[in-house]
C-alpha cells in the first residue's frame, strides 16, 4: 500500500494542537512538507512552516496560501481541521454564536479550499480532508450548534468531492469520536469532577476509551496518500464503532 507522501506539500489548519498537530506530525513522517495555519503558530510542535492564519478571515487565508505556494512551489494536500466547540441548545445559543461557530467550522473550509484550489489543480496527487465529527451523525445532547456545523461539513465534503472529481482532486472527511486532545482536556478541567467526567466520556465510546489523536492522523494520512486513490466523498469514522455499528452511548 503506497502511503508515501515524499515531495508533497500539505497545509494543515488548526495544526498547532491536538488532532491537527498529530496530523502534521504524521504527514511529515510520511515525507510531506507541512505548513500549519493556526491562531497560535508559535506553539506548533510539528511544522516546516507555521503561519499565523485566522481561517475566519479571508485576507489572512489568501495571504497564507500564497506564502506556502511561494515558499514550497506547490500545494498538494489541504487538511481543513481547525474548529471550535459549542455547547448548548437552540434556546441558549444566540444568533451571534451560530454565525461565529458556523464561520469557523464550516465557511472556513470553503474559504481555505477556494484559495488553495488553483494550486491543488496543478498537483498530480491532490486531495482535501475535512475534519467532521461523530456529532454529524449522533444526536448528542447540548451540542445543537456544534452538531449542525459538523453535519454541514459532511454534506460539504460530498458536494466538493462531486465538484472536483474530474479534476483529479479527491475530497474526504474524517469523523473522530471523542479524542484525547487539549480541547477535551479543557472540558474535563472545567467539570466539577474531572476524573468522573473522563470516565463518562470513555464509557460513551463503544470501545471504552478516548480516541487517540494519532489514530485520526493515520486515517488522514491514508486519505491523502496514493493508497486511497479511488476513494472520494467518504467520511471515515475513527470512533471505536459508534457511527457504523449504530451503537448507543452506554
Ligand atoms: P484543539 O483545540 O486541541 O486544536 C484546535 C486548533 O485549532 C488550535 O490550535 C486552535 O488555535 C486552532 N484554531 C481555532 N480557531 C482557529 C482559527 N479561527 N484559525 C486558525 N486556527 C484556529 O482541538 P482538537 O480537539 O484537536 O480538534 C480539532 C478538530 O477536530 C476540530 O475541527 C474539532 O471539531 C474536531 N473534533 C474533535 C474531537 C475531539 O474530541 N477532540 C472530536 C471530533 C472532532
Amino acid at each position: 500500500m503506497n502511503q508515501d507522501l515524499t515531495g508533497l506539500v500539505a497545509i494543515v489548519t488548526g495544526g498547532a494542537s491536538g488532532i491537527g498537530a498529530a496530523i502534521a506530525a504524521r504527514l511529515r513522517a510520511g515525507g510531506a512538507a507541512v505548513a500549519v495555519f493556526d491562531l497560535r503558530p508559535d506553539t506548533a510542535p510539528h511544522a516546516d512552516l507555521a503561519l499565523a492564519v485566522d481561517v475566519a478571515d479571508d485576507a489572512s487565508v489568501r495571504a497564507g496560501v500564497e506564502r506556502v505556494a511561494a515558499e514550497f512551489g506547490r500545494i498538494d494536500i489541504l487538511v481543513n481541521n481547525a474548529g471550535i466547540g459549542a455547547q448548548g441548545t437552540v434556546e441558549t445559543n444566540t444568533d451571534d454564536d451560530w454565525h461565529r461557530v458556523l464561520d469557523v467550522n464550516v465557511v472556513s473550509m470553503a474559504r481555505v479550499s477556494r484559495a488553495a484550489l488553483p494550486h491543488l489543480r496543478r498537483s498530480p496527487s491532490a486531495s482535501i480532508v475535512n475534519t467532521s465529527s461523530i456529532a454529524a451523525t449522533a444526536g448528542l445532547p447540548q451540542r445543537a450548534l456544534y452538531s449542525a456545523s459538523k453535519g454541514a461539513v459532511a454534506a460539504l465534503t460530498r458536494a466538493m468531492a462531486a465538484d472536483h472529481l474530474r479534476e483529479g482532486i479527491r475530497v474526504n472527511a474524517v469523523n473522530p469520536g471523542t479524542a484525547d486532545t487539549p480541547w477535551v482536556g479543557r472540558l474535563l478541567d472545567s467539570a466539577p469532577d474531572p476524573d468522573a467526567e473522563r470516565a463518562a466520556l470513555e464509557a460513551r465510546q463503544p470501545h471504552g476509551r478516548l480516541v487517540a489523536a494519532g489514530e485520526v492522523a493515520d486515517a488522514v494520512a491514508y486519505l491523502t496518500s496514493p493508497a486511497s486513490g479511488s476513494t472520494t466523498g467518504v467520511a471515515l469514522a475513527v470512533d471505536g464503532g459508534m457511527q457504523e455499528l449504530r451503537l448507543r452511548p452506554s
